[in-house]
């Protein structure tokens, strides 16, 4: 029998509809608007797309979002400037400088510069390192959706074997990490592949779950696939097509069709992880403007 799809988007807009009544709530009750200060150096379409949509899906829960799009020449003085300025303005709870950055900024000395408590983005190193502690801190937006979506559809993590392709900074570590932890949200064995690893495969065919994120089509394929896993796709690649306006489609690192043919849950692209994403950066400004005020 064919797997069922996990939807990110079903699953995005429950999170959004909870965060919405808290965010209500949070005026009614205490006189709090969460507020996130967005930044954008240069013209970026693909990088201007992803703000545009933080800003709207801010404005759809009642967050108040500050967005400063800044020229591509933007100095790295005057950059960072604008940060300790969000820093010291408690009307800002998260700030969101959108990546990558121009060549002549220093990316890790502009990710250093947010205040921890305003690290809505779970980069800045205090909160890996929480991470890893098991401490309360901020967690990295993508691989936490990835467990919301995960436990919200009934799975056990508790003794899965979870194996994880890639081990980025932003998906492969912090997702890995966040599994392992002694925690009703991980308490997973892990194991994390990459492109040194000898045989993916022998890795992934003892999986319960797998977590898809290399970054190329195809790198999961059905005979890679135990029967009955969970399959959960993070890739986001372009491919051509021609039958498209724009010439291209967005495909996940999974071999869509067959392996949902073996696996017992699969997440589609687009629709999957991606939607959890700016989610749980929403989730993050809330808890924010909640610890800042003494309310988490
Ligand atoms: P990345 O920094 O390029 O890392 C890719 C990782 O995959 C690396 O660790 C690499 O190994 C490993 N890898 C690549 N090909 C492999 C193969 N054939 N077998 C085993 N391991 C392989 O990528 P990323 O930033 O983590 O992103 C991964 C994908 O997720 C991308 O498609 C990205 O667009 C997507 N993504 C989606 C979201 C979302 O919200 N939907 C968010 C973030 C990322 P080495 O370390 O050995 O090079």
């Amino acid at each position: 029998m064919a797997g069922q799809i996990i939807s990110g988007k079903e699953i995005a807009t429950q999170i959004r509809q909870e965060l919405k009544a808290e965010v209500s709530k949070l005026k009614e009750e205490h006189d709090i608007v969460p507020g996130l200060g967005v930044i954008l150096v240069g013209d970026d379409p693909a990088s201007n797309s992803y703000v545009t949509a933080k800003e709207r899906a801010c404005e759809n829960i009642g967050i108040y979002s500050d967005d400063n799009r800044l020229d591509a020449k933007t100095s790295q003085e005057d950059l960072l400037a604008l940060i300790n300025k969000m820093n010291a303005d408690p009307k800002i709870n998260g700030i969101l400088v959108q990546l990558p950055l121009p060549n002549h900024i220093d990316e890790s000395e502009v990710l250093l510069a947010i205040d921890p408590k305003k690290d809505v983005d779970g980069f800045h190193p205090m909160n890996v390192g929480k991470m890893v502690v098991g401490e309360k801190g901020f967690l990295p937006c993508t691989p936490h959706g990835i467990v919301q979506m995960i436990l919200r559809s009934g799975v056990k993590l508790e003794g899965a074997n979870v194996v994880i392709v890639g081990r980025s900074n932003i998906v492969g570590k912090p997702l890995a990490n966040m599994l392992m932890q002694k925690s009703p949200t991980g308490n997973a064995t892990v194991t994390v592949c990459h492109t040194r690893t000898k045989d993916v495969k022998a890795h992934t065919l003892k999986a319960d779950i797998i977590v898809a994120a290399a970054g190329r089509p195809n790198t999961i394929t059905a005979d890679m696939v135990k029967p009955g896993a969970v399959v959960i796709d993070v890739g986001v690649n372009r491919i051509e097509d021609a039958t498209k306006k724009n010439g291209y489609r967005l495909v996940g690192d999974v071999d869509f069709e067959p392996v949902k043919e073996k696996a017992s849950l699969i997440t589609p692209v687009p629709g999957g992880v991606g939607p959890m994403t700016i989610t749980m950066l929403l989730y993050n400004t809330v808890e924010s403007a909640k610890m800042a005020n003494g309310l988490a």
